[in-house]
């Protein structure tokens, strides 16, 4: 069993954005930038956009994080996206989810420009990804991609089980494999019997937010597990949606949780802001 190392994958990342920025400063001073939309008091949203303001600022990009109260009515929302979508700084705008309940996210995504949807979940990005045309790709389910690159795992005519589906990790994560000519099974919470397909895949990409959903009996020998699932339990720690100790053993690859898919998808948030502020016209 190999451990597919997102951490020391995600640095590299990293550094090659860092350099990447230089470069861009040096020859075209173009500084990338990158605003974040941060609603109400979520401990975990919270986390995770300082997070992505550290990592920003280590790689040298200019960000800004509007830090607004759940009290905040949808038509601010989008004046303050707009306003961004229209500052010549600004090349990415992410939203961080979930949004308060009075908000109708669907209708908030689509107000970002899509050429500054570093998120990739504007549908004229999730469409273009379907039709297998160049877009901005949804962070974690790119860096998955970016996982079985490093590690040189083929996907072609591979068996490929996703479980969950939604429109941030596992549609977008069906829709790359497809694209990679992967046999792709897509499952979840409806589906009838999920072990029959788990343990058919020669790879099992999970990300549904039951921790230990994935047992050992659901694997098959040498199968490759990718864990995408970061759940919180009782004794603080972080854990993933497989039973890391009893599946890894009949693994050939498996990332693990905390250190897994969770850094690469910052990574991804860094290359795709980047990659904006280059087609910055
Ligand atoms: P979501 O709640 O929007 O979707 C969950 C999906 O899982 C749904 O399609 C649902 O049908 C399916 N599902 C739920 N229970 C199931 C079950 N028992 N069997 C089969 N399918 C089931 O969640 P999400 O936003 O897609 O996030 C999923 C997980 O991935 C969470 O743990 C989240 O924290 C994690 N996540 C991690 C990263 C990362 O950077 N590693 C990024 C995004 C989300």
């Amino acid at each position: 069993m190999q451990l597919i190392d997102g951490k020391s994958l995600a640095k590299k990342v990293q550094t090659t954005v860092a350099s990447e920025v230089e470069q861009l400063k040096q020859e075209k001073n173009i500084v990338p930038g990158l605003a974040v939309i941060l609603i109400g008091d979520d401990p975990a949203s919270h986390s995770y956009v300082k997070m992505k303001a550290k990592a920003c600022e280590n790689v040298g990009f200019y960000s800004i994080t509007h830090n607004m109260p759940d009290t905040i009515s949808q038509d601010e929302i989008i004046a303050t996206i707009e306003m961004m979508n229209d500052n010549p700084r600004i090349d990415g705008i992410l939203v961080q989810l979930p949004l308060p309940k009075h908000v109708d996210t669907d209708k908030i995504l689509e107000v970002i420009d899509p050429q500054k949807d570093v998120d990739g979940f504007h549908a004229y990005n999730v469409g273009r990804l379907v039709s297998g045309l160049d877009s901005f790709v949804a962070c974690t389910p790119l860096g998955v991609m970016k996982m079985f690159e490093a590690y040189k795992i083929d996907l072609e005519g591979k068996d490929v089980c996703v479980v969950g589906a939604s429109n941030i990790v596992g549609k977008p994560m069906a829709a790359l494999l497809l694209n990679a000519n992967a046999t792709v099974t897509i499952t979840h919470i409806f589906t009838k019997d999920l072990k029959a397909h788990t343990s058919k895949a020669d790879i099992v990409v999970v990300g549904v937010g039951v921790p230990g959903l994935i047992k050992e009996d659901m694997i098959k020998d040498g199968a490759i597990v990718i864990d995408i699932g970061i759940n919180r339990i009782k004794d603080g720690s972080l854990v993933g949606d497989v039973d890391f100790e009893n599946v890894s053993p009949k693994c050939s690859y498996i990332t693990p949780v905390p250190g897994g898919v969770g850094p690469m998808t910052i990574a991804m948030l860094l290359s795709n802001t980047l990659k904006a502020a280059k087609g910055r016209v």
